[in-house]
C-alpha cells in the first residue's frame, strides 16, 4: 500500500523541511512538533505506509533506518548518554503520517511508560 502523504512531499521537495540527513535510501529532517531537545524523523525514500505494509524485501531498508539512527546519534553526540527510537503504527499506535518513519528522540532522560494511554473505550 503507497499513497501520497506529507513525508512524500518532503521526499520529493514539494515541501520545504529541516533535513538533516540525505542517502540514497532514507532520509532524516527534524519533526515539527518536537517532544524532546531532538526530535528527527528517519523515513525511507520508498513509500511504506505502516510496519504492517514491510514486506520481505524491505528487511535490510527498514535495517538502515536504525544504522542511520545510530550514525546520527553518533554524529550529534548524544550515543553514549542515550536516545530513544520509536514506531507508531496504525491508530492504536498512535500513528498519525502513513509513510513509515523512526521517530528519534533524545537530549533529556525519558521515562518509561512513554506516553500518558489513551481511553479508548469506556467500561
Ligand atoms: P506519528 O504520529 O508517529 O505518525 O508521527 C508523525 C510525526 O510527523 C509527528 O510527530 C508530527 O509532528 C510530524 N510531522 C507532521 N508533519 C510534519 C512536517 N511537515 N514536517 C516535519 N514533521 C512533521
Amino acid at each position: 500500500m503507497s499513497q501520497e502523504t506529507i513525508f512524500s512531499k518532503i521526499i520529493n521537495r514539494e515541501i520545504p523541511a529541516d533535513i538533516q540527513y540525505e542517502d540514497d535510501k532514507a532520509l532524516a529532517f527534524t519533526d515539527v512538533n518536537p517532544q524532546a531537545p531532538v526530535h528527527l524523523l528517519i523515513i525511507p525514500k520508498k513509500p511504506i505506509a505502516t510496519i504492517n505494509d514491510i514486506a520481505e524485501e524491505d528487511r535490510e531498508l527498514v535495517g538502515h533506518l536504525f544504522v542511520v539512527a545510530a550514525k546520527i546519534a553518533a554524529q550529534k553526540g548524544f550515543a553514549d548518554e542515550g536516545y530513544r527510537v520509536v514506531m507508531n503504527c496504525n491508530d492504536d499506535g498512535g500513528q498519525t503520517v502513513y509513510h513509515l518513519h523512526l521517530h528519534l528522540l533524545a537530549g533529556k532522560a525519558f521515562g518509561w511508560p512513554p506516553y500518558q494511554d489513551r481511553i479508548k473505550r469506556a467500561e
